[in-house]
């Protein structure tokens, strides 16, 4: 990972204070959401296969619940901290807000390596950790969702834990649950669709064709493979991918269910027929039309933001670039479309399948992706227009939109007492 040394939080923080100044945000509203509403931090003790007790830290942040119940993924990964965590919560409430869900923002994590752990001791750590989170959470209150090495399978550990406490069986108490139990159509792929369509819209923007356009993409978990896919299927060259391992790199393009396969046998996508073997960090540097991050935060630093290439960044993960690199791309003219913008599909869906939950119905995918389709793209207007309007960029835009949103409810709910 590229050094800058800037923490997540104080990304969150200072992308939060530079909107408060641009927007005149009541000085009381922003020293509000500097912090999160809650955070509940707890020990995560689970029986490992071998006999011993192993105890794992966990938390979950609900930073400000305003415009809804709260709503936000949970991660697992050796790296987890409240911080990143209170960070990744704040970056959820503006999310909901730019996309206009009625939604507040939370995020939750545990850290343990998943890569490490037995299904059987994954099933013990999320049982566990749900049953510490059951007073705060509950469909009305605060609905978990997949995020960081957590899938379809922990989804449904959450929600029979949550349902054995209550009694009777909640499906809306968490999204992107495997269809046989509620699931949405379409979840699965959501934010990988979502960031495809800010890339498109971004590519019409600059008067560029997306067939045939360059695509490179770190990481390749969810998003990052679902990116890669959308974007072959629709006649965009895949000339490079990365996971945790290292990178691939093909000029004349890769074929990503190919690559699927391979990565799916030897656990990498390293070492796939006929691609050269480059780093994440090449792979960052890539002349292309579109790089699309998808892995984690600190990315695109102060360190390598002059060696960007692509002329669009559409960010699949959540604050993979620092305040100073977003000042570089954009000085650069690089087309950045923000991670509150460009992911936001995810949590979009993860709405619908909610409102699915709660109607117990079950759309179609062309509903689903219909649906997704005009928010993304209604959304994406919202913010390029504030953009221009306001003569700035899209990420300080999509704040501009995001917090004005919430700084709006607050003040309409007024503060109590
Ligand atoms: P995932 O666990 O499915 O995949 C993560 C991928 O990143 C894997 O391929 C892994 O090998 C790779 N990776 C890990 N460390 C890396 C490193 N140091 N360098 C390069 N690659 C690395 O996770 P995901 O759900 O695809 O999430 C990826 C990003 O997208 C995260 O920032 C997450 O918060 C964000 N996001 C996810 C969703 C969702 O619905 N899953 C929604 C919105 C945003």
């Amino acid at each position: 990972m590229r050094e800058e040394r800037i923490s997540p939080l104080d990304v969150a923080l200072e992308q939060l204070r530079i909107t408060a100044e641009k927007t005149d945000l009541d000085p009381g509203i922003h020293e509000m959401l500097k912090y999160p509403k809650r955070s509940l931090v707890v020990s995560i003790p689970i029986k490992l296969d071998n006999g011993e007790v192993s105890v794992f830290m966990g938390c979950r942040v609900q930073h400000n619940g305003a415009r809804g119940p709260f709503k936000g993924g949970i991660r697992y990964h050796p790296d987890v901290t409240l911080d990143e965590v209170i960070a990744l919560a704040m970056w959820m409430t503006w999310k909901c807000a730019v996309v206009d869900i009625p939604y507040g923002g939370a995020k939750g994590g545990v850290s343990c390596n998943p890569k490490l752990m037995s299904k059987s001791e994954l099933e013990r750590l999320t049982r566990r950790y749900t049953n510490a989170l059951l007073d705060i959470m509950g469909p009305f209150r605060d609905v978990p969702a997949p995020d960081v090495y957590t899938d379809e399978q922990v989804m449904a550990w959450i929600m029979d834990t949550y349902s054995q406490f209550r009694g009777y069986t909640v499906p809306e108490c968490v999204t992107g649950k495997p269809l046989i139990l509620g699931g949405s159509e379409g979840r699965v792929e959501a934010a990988a669709r979502g960031a495809f369509i800010c890339g498109r819209e971004a590519v019409r923007r600059l008067g560029m064709k997306m067939k045939g356009a360059a695509v490179a993409v770190q990481g390749f978990g969810n998003v990052g493979w679902n990116a890669a896919k959308i974007a072959y299927d629709t006649g965009c060259k895949i000339i490079a991918v990365s996971d945790s391992s290292g990178g691939i790199y093909r000029k004349q393009g890769l074929n990503p269910y190919e690559v699927y396969e391979h990565k799916k046998k030897s656990g990498s996508v390293v070492a796939h027929k006929g691609s050269e073997k480059i780093t994440n960090e090449e792979l960052l540097e890539l002349e292309c039309d579109i790089l699309i991050p998808a892995a984690l935060e600190n990315q695109i630093t102060t360190v390598n933001a002059k060696n960007i290439s692509a002329k669009i960044v559409a960010e699949g993960a959540n604050g993979p670039t620092t305040p100073e690199a977003d000042r570089i791309l954009f000085e650069k003219g690089v087309f950045l479309v923000p991670d509150i913008l460009a992911n936001a599909g995810g949590v979009t869906v993860s709405f619908y399948e909610w409102v699915q939950n709660l109607e117990r119905e079950h759309w179609p995918l062309e509903e689903v992706n219909s649906k997704l389709e005009n928010k993304m793209v209604k959304s994406f207007n919202d913010v390029y227009e504030t953009a221009k309007k306001e003569k700035t960029d899209m990420r300080t835009a999509a704040l501009m939109l995001g917090i004005g949103r919430v700084g709006e409810a607050i003040k309409t709910l007024g503060i109590w007492p």
